[in-house]
């Protein structure tokens, strides 16, 4: 017979969302499990996304500065060249150092780890499929955490080798002479100018007219051109209609153009929803028409006690928008209380430079018919981005045109991820562009921009 085990809160899946909610339940006094199929714990995030593809976006843009970005700075280099191996180890360490860290962080929590494959059998009851046989969970609530997977695309066959999605992208054996990347979104740009950085030849296929869709116009239309001049081949209205391996490499075939044969081919057009296996038919609970399990505002599915967050439901697939949702849901749970600002949820792209936005586009406002005033400041006119060498971008603030509230802050400059965290807490706080302008910003900071953007929404910018 089964073993059993009985907790008040069973989570299936371990990524930011799963184990954040875990840990922060049982800092709420339930007694709780999480269940994850991987032998690791950290789920896409850590395993095969936001952390691997860190550590190699900062060890080649290191790679391509020391190569050929130094001379202006009058320092002289000379043979310099990669070890892609000790790239990759260092890559591995940074990943396992993080997922042996939230083990940790279980054991000083007191919650308890499930390995294996989760199943809801019925409301309350979990079965693990585990490499020693099957564990039976009893719970008073289920939190389904079980984040997303790369989707597919018909035509394109994906053979875990020369034709692969992200996860193999982070661990190419080999810089690939010519690679072509399926999709200009967050994935592609950054993955992309990682084996650009490293020498490979990019091709970036994007089946729309733009590069970032749901990114601010303005601003992806600047990364568009920085990019390009990086070196990123990328060639926008390219519908893929078939890739697949051809010899050692792989051919890809793109309607109107001729073929393109490659080394290797990463297909990169989205993420959905990963349910499979998931036994929601057991419990009633249907997900909706792009595989998204449906929740209200308490993240309750429509099975009493079921509860989901995260990639697996609608909003962006972004690990600190799970982390948010994981501490208002069991927060709900625990006290009756939890909510998540989603006006407040910034996105960063780490290309270099960074891209980073919160809140509204300004193609959002116009469509909402928003009144609205705008405020631009160049990095070029900063003079901390002078002295980095790293003057490209701009910072650009949406005001409401009649109470001054900030609706929307989109950067592309140096250091965008950490500068945006300054406009977050200002729209958490319904702050205006003048309390930005009004507050003082050391000099010289990259951070000014930001205090300046926000003055030129009222025209009186200083330094441009
Ligand atoms: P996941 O992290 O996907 O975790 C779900 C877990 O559930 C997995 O461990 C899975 O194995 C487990 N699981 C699934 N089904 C079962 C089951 N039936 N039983 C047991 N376990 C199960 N986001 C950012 O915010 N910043 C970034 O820089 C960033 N970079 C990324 C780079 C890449 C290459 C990729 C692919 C994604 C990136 N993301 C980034 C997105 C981010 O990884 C996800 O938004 C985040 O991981 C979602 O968290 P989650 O907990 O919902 O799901
Ligand atoms: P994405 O949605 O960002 O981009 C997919 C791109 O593929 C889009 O530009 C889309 O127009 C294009 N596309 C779709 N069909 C196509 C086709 N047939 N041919 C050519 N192009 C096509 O998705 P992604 O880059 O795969 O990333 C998935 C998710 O992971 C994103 O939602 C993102 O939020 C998350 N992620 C976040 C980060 C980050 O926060 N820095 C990094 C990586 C991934």
């Amino acid at each position: 017979m089964a073993e059993e085990h009985s907790y008040d809160l069973v989570v299936i899946g371990a990524g930011p969302g799963g184990y954040v909610a875990a840990i922060r339940a049982a800092q709420l006094g339930l007694k709780v499990a999480c269940v994850e199929k991987e032998r690791s714990l950290g789920g896409t995030c850590l395993n095969v996304g936001c952390i691997p593809s860190k550590a190699l976006l900062e060890s080649s843009e290191r790679f391509a500065e020391i190569s050929s970005g130094l001379g202006e700075h009058g320092i002289e280099t000379a043979g310099v060249s990669l070890d892609l191996g000790r790239m990759m180890k260092r890559k591995a360490k940074v990943v396992t150092t993080l997922t042996r860290g939230i083990a940790g962080l279980f054991k000083k929590n007191g919650v308890s780890s499930h390995f294996g494959h989760g199943r809801i059998t019925a409301p309350g009851t979990i079965e693990v499929q585990g490499s020693d046989g099957v564990v039976k969970l009893k719970a008073a609530k289920i939190l389904i955490a079980t984040g997303s997977r790369s989707a597919d695309l018909p035509g394109v066959e994906v053979d875990g080798e020369s034709v692969g999605t992200s996860t193999e992208a982070l661990s190419y054996p080999e810089v690939p002479q010519k690679l072509v990347v399926i999709g200009a979104g967050v994935i592609g740009l950054e993955l992309g100018s990682v084996w650009s950085r490293l020498g490979s030849q990019v091709i970036v296929l994007e089946y729309l007219d733009r590069i970032l869709p749901g990114m601010d116009e303005e601003t992806a239309a600047i990364a568009q051109k920085v990019l390009a001049k990086q070196g990123l081949d990328l060639r926008l209205s390219s519908r893929v209609t078939s890739a697949k391996k051809k010899g050692s490499g792989c051919t890809v075939e793109v309607e109107g153009s001729p073929a393109i044969d490659c080394d290797r081919v990463m297909l990169a057009v989205g993420r959905v929803p990963h349910t499979e296996g998931l036994g929601l038919d057991s419990i009633g609970v249907e997900v909706d028409s792009r595989g998204c399990i449906p929740v209200n505002d308490a993240f309750e599915t429509s099975c009493a006690g079921v509860f989901a967050i995260g990639d697996v439901v609608a909003g962006p697939m972004l690990a600190h928008k799970a982390e948010e949702e994981a501490v208002a849901c069991v927060e709900k749970i625990a006290t009756g209380y939890g909510h998540v600002n989603y006006d407040a949820i910034p996105s960063v792209v780490y290309t270099h430079p960074e891209i980073a936005s919160v809140g509204k586009t300004e193609e959002a406002l116009k469509e909402e018919g928003a009144k609205y005033r705008k405020g631009v400041f160049p990095f070029m006119a900063n003079g901390r981005a002078r002295a980095l060498g790293s003057a490209e971008g701009q910072v650009k603030f949406l005001a409401d045109a009649e109470t001054d509230r900030l609706l929307g802050v989109h950067i592309i400059g140096p250091q965008a991820s950490e500068l945006i965290a300054e406009a977050v807490t200002a729209i958490e706080f319904g702050a205006s562009a003048e309390d930005i302008a009004r507050s003082c910003h050391a000099h010289p900071t990259l951070a000014e921009t930001l205090k300046e953007a926000a003055m030129a929404v009222d025209g009186r910018a200083i330094h441009f």
